[in-house]
C-alpha cells in the first residue's frame, strides 16, 4: 500500500476506528478521520490526521469524506452491546444510510478499495441455540436468519458491498468481527459489550466494597472475544488481500460468561456473589469463530489470549473509573461552598 494514498477511516471517534487511525498515523499514512461526534467526545484524537465531524447518513457528507481518498475503512455505525442492539433495532438499521451513501460516494470519487466492518451477528440464529456451539463458518450466514435489526442491516450491507464490486468494479472487503474488546472502548453508558461491562462491574464492586455482581442471562452463554490489536491487524491484512467474500475476523477461544467473570475476578483479586438477571438481553446461547478460512486466506488468525487482553483492558478501565471518581470528588469540593461561607451568604 503506497503511503501517498490517503486513507479515510469512518467511525474514527469510536473504539476500533480510533485504533485504526492510530496504527495508520504511526505507520506514516495520510489519514482522514471522520465521526458524527464532536471532536471533544472522540475516544482517541490524533493531530497528524485530518479530523472531521460529519454525519455520514447524508450523501453530501459522504462525498466530502471520500474526496481525494484511495482507501476507505468504514467503521461508522450506530451500535453497541446486546443491551443496545436488542432495544434499538430501528436505529441500528438506519446505519444502512451510512453504508449506502458511502459506497455511492466511494464509487463516484474513484476510491480503490472499500473495507466494510460486518459482524458475527449476521449468522443464522438457528445455528447458535446451544451454548456448546459448533464454531461458525462463513457459509453459515445463509439461509439468512441474522440478529433482528443490527444483523439484518449488516447482512444487507455485505450484500450491497458485493454488488458494488460486481456491478461497478469497486474493490470491497468484508470482515465479520466477533466481539472486539480492549482499552479505549466503551465501558459505560449502555452501549458497552460484555468484557468491558464485566470489568466495570467488578471494579465498581471492588471500589465500593460491595462483593456482588449482576450477570445478564444465566452465565452459561458462550462467546469468543478478540483483542483490539488482533482486530486492527486482521482488518489491514484482509483489506490488502485478494479475498472478496466476507471473512471471519475473530478469536476462536470460546468461554462462557461465567468463565469470563472468573478471569476478571482473578485479575482483580476478588470473589463476588453472582446474581443472574434472566430477563436482561443476553443474545444467542453460543457463538464462536471458525477460523479455517481466515487461516487459509490470511495465513494468520487472532492469537492474543483472553487473559492477556483482559488484563490490559481491566487496568485501563480501572484507571478511567478512578480518575473520574477523583474528578467528581474535586468538582464536588470545588462547587460546594465551605460551611462558614454558606452561612454568611444565608444571613
Ligand atoms: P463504536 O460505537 O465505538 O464506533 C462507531 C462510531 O461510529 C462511533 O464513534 C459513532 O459516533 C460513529 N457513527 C455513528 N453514526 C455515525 C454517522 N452517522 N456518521 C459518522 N459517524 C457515525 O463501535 P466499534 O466497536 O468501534 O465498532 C466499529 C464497527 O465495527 C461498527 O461497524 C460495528 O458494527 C462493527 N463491529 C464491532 C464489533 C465490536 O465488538 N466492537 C463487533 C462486530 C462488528
Amino acid at each position: 500500500m503506497s503511503k501517498n494514498n490517503r486513507i479515510l477511516v469512518t467511525g474514527a471517534g469510536g473504539f476500533i476506528g480510533g485504533h485504526l487511525v492510530k496504527a495508520f498515523c504511526r505507520d506514516g499514512f495520510e489519514v482522514r478521520a471522520v465521526d458524527i461526534k464532536p471532536l471533544s467526545e472522540w475516544y482517541q484524537l490524533f493531530p497528524d490526521a485530518e479530523n472531521l465531524t460529519l454525519d455520514l447518513k447524508s450523501l453530501d457528507a459522504c462525498r466530502q469524506a471520500t474526496d481525494h481518498v484511495a482507501l476507505v475503512y468504514n467503521l461508522a455505525a450506530d451500535m453497541g452491546g446486546m443491551g443496545f442492539i436488542e432495544l434499538n433495532k430501528g436505529a441500528c438499521m438506519l446505519s444502512v444510510l451510512i453504508n449506502t451513501h458511502l459506497l455511492i460516494a466511494a464509487k463516484d470519487s474513484g476510491v480503490e478499495r472499500f473495507f466494510f466492518s460486518s459482524s458475527a451477528c449476521v449468522y443464522n440464529g438457528d445455528k447458535q441455540k446451544d451454548w456448546n456451539v459448533t464454531a461458525l463458518k462463513e457459509e453459515d450466514a445463509y439461509p439468512a436468519l441474522p440478529e433482528d435489526g443490527y444483523g439484518w442491516e449488516k447482512l444487507f450491507s455485505e450484500r450491497m458491498s458485493r454488488h458494488f464490486r460486481e456491478d461497478y468494479g469497486l474493490i470491497t472487503r468484508m470482515a465479520r468481527y466477533h466481539n472486539v474488546y480492549g482499552p479505549q472502548g466503551t465501558y459505560q453508558g449502555g452501549r458497552e459489550k460484555a468484557p468491558a461491562a464485566i470489568c466495570r462491574k467488578v471494579i465498581e464492586a471492588k471500589l465500593s466494597a460491595r462483593p456482588e455482581i449482576e450477570i445478564w442471562g444465566d452465565g452459561q452463554q458462550t462467546r469468543s472475544f478478540m483483542y483490539i490489536t488482533d482486530c486492527v491487524k486482521g482488518s489491514r491484512m484482509l483489506m490488502e488481500s485478494d479475498f472478496a467474500d466476507p471473512l471471519n475476523i475473530g478469536s476462536s477461544e470460546l468461554v462462557s460468561i461465567n468463565q469470563l467473570v472468573d478471569i476478571v475476578e482473578d485479575i482483580a483479586g476478588v470473589k463476588l456473589e453472582r446474581r443472574y438477571n434472566l430477563s436482561a438481553p443476553k443474545g444467542v446461547n453460543g457463538r464462536n469463530s471458525d477460523n479455517t478460512l481466515t487461516r487459509k486466506v490470511l495465513g494468520w488468525e487472532p492469537s492474543t489470549s483472553l487473559r492477556d487482553g483482559l488484563e490490559l483492558t481491566y487496568h485501563w478501565i480501572y484507571d478511567q473509573i478512578s480518575e473520574n471518581r477523583l474528578l467528581e470528588m474535586g468538582a464536588a469540593t470545588a462547587i460546594k461552598p465551605p460551611r462558614r461561607l454558606k452561612e454568611t451568604v444565608l444571613r
